[in-house]
């Protein structure tokens, strides 16, 4: 493939998928691939006039869809998902064009999807409401779950189509539409997904209405066309925490609904019992992974004193030999950074990390991977405290390493940041497992025992606390988001008994 251009293996990747839409705009959208830094394809971004037709498409389609009976639903998810095996590899193809992931990890976002879809099918016959005991005699009271209304999801660069079927696969179960927004540097993959999802459609039929899925291509302004509108009940937005602050409140202010996926910084702590060997692979994935550009990247690691002389310098060994390269080309472990902002941002934390004590190891550029596109070596910086740019998430793979001596003065200090995702003890002393698991412990919506901060699977709700934005989607019941509840009373008795004892007999 190396004799093609990239805009070329873009163009048969996406016709693989079925996308018929053209991708040579003469101007509009430029999509750049982080593998190479070449535009391979110029999308015409739609208009607010085009989002708001396709906004009131799908409010239309939510008046159908919500009445075919859920099991039904999930026979689509069904069919999506075969559509999905049959279409992996292509798919995966587009998340390493798009995103700068290895084939295997981009094949991995794809297997996601398809999980999700699994799960959801399941789902749609288990969409179950309580039955109550009631105080009045001669009664019944009990919760029914309704369709919700149009979905809004918006999504980031880096995972370019798990999250959005994440909450896809959910909301087309629970009887809603959906109307996506991907992030603007990644829209192929959303338009291919799109491509795959239409051929389940085809095979579906007439149940399906039109607009129960469409693709918005474009930046923040057609997210906030979808976060503006009343006719989205519900917006799940995946992104940074600056987003989160635009987007949160603006739904509120309209009463909406609405799920926030945002940034973390996530932390990993080495108790003095914990196998160093694992412990060592665990933290090469977590810390320098799809080149740190996962939300659940591991940024701070924790090292107890008694072990810091042999997990620290064993970790140098392993971030001075990992290999850095194209990821269409090579089997390097390392690809590239989305853009020259991410690279940019790198050299601010590694600068700001240096001005404080640091000692930076790795951090350089690679140019003998390219010149135009942007490959770092991974960082591993030993950091006096945790202060500074450590507080912060910089999305590119940059590992702060600090010492500690005091089990309950690191937990302390791992919840002393914004971020509140991802975290991470390895230990084999239950008693230090169960208290970072306890109400004390890690105040993240994930905490791991000897595994690292990322790859979570689609079974557990995804999400995290604090400036991560609260929201949970994917598995457990992560589903009810997506649907309205109704609590019924229904009286079979021939009285009127009032709740709390409370009398009004008018003659
Ligand atoms: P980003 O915030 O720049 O953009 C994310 C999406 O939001 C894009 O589609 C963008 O167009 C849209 N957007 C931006 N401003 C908007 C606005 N005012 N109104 C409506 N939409 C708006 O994020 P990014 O650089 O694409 O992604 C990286 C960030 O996402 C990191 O912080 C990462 O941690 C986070 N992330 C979080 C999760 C999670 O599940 N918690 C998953 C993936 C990524």
């Amino acid at each position: 493939m190396s004799s093609k251009s990239l805009a070329v293996v873009t163009a048969e990747t996406m016709a693989a998928c079925g996308v018929t839409a053209p991708l040579d705009a003469a101007d509009g959208l430029a999509v750049t691939s982080p593998v190479t830094a070449e535009v391979v394809a110029t999308l015409v971004p739609h208009s607010a006039a085009e989002a708001e037709a396709m906004i009131a498409k799908a409010d239309a389609a939510f008046r159908k869809w919500r009445m075919i009976p859920a099991p039904r639903r999930g026979e689509l998810v069904r069919l999506f998902a075969e559509e999905l095996r049959q279409s992996k590899e292509d798919l995966g193809r587009m998340v390493s064009i798009e995103a700068g992931k290895s084939p295997s990890e981009g094949q991995g976002e794809v297997q996601e999807m398809i999980d999700i879809c699994d799960f959801a099918v399941g789902l749609s016959r288990q969409l179950y409401g309580l039955t109550i005991a009631t105080e009045r005699p001669g009664h019944r009271m009990m919760e029914t779950w309704h369709p919700l209304g149009v979905v809004g999801i918006i999504t980031a660069f880096n995972f370019p189509c798990a999250p959005w079927c994440w909450n896809a696969a959910l909301a087309l179960v629970c009887g809603d539409p959906v109307v996506w927004k991907p992030s603007e540097k990644t829209p192929l993959t959303a338009l291919a997904v799109q491509a795959v999802l239409d051929r389940a459609l085809a095979r579906f039929g007439d149940d399906a209405p039109e607009g129960l899925s469409q693709v918005l291509v474009g930046g923040p302004e057609l997210g906030e066309a979808l976060v503006d509108s009343p006719k989205v009940a519900l917006i799940s937005a995946t992104g940074s925490t600056r987003m989160g602050r635009i987007v949160g409140p603006k739904v509120a202010a309209r009463f909406g609904r609405c799920i926030l996926e945002l940034g973390g910084n996530n932390a990993g702590i080495v108790c003095p019992s914990a196998d160093l060997d694992m412990t060592l692979r665990a933290v090469a994935f977590g810390a320098m992974g799809t080149a740190g550009q996962r939300c659940t990247t591991m940024r701070r690691l924790f090292v107890h004193e008694a072990v810091y002389d042999q997990l620290v310098p064993a970790l140098k060994k392993a971030y001075a030999s990992v290999t850095v390269g194209n990821p269409l080309e090579t089997a390097a472990l390392v690809g590239p950074l989305i853009d020259k902002a991410a690279y940019d941002g790198m050299l601010v934390a590694l600068e700001e990390a240096r001005a404080l004590g640091g000692t930076v190891h790795g951090g350089e550029r690679a140019p003998e991977v390219s010149n135009s596109a942007y490959y770092v070596h991974p960082a591993l910086v030993e950091m006096p405290e945790q202060a500074g740019p450590v507080l912060r998430e910089t999305f590119a793979p940059i590992l702060y390493v600090m010492k500690y001596s005091d089990f309950d003065e690191v937990l302390e200090q791992h919840n002393a940041v914004g971020g509140g995702l991802s975290s991470s003890i390895f230990t084999t002393d239950l008693r230090e497992m169960e208290t970072f698991l306890s109400a004390r412990g890690s105040d993240c919506g994930i905490a791991n025992v000897n595994i690292g901060t990322s790859g979570a699977e689609i079974g557990g709700a995804f999400g995290g606390e604090k400036e991560t934005g609260g929201g949970r989607e994917s598995g457990s019941d992560a589903w009810r988001a997506y649907m309205r509840r109704a609590t019924n009373t229904i009286n079979y008795s021939k009285d009127l008994p009032l709740a709390q004892g409370v009398v009004f007999d008018i003659d």
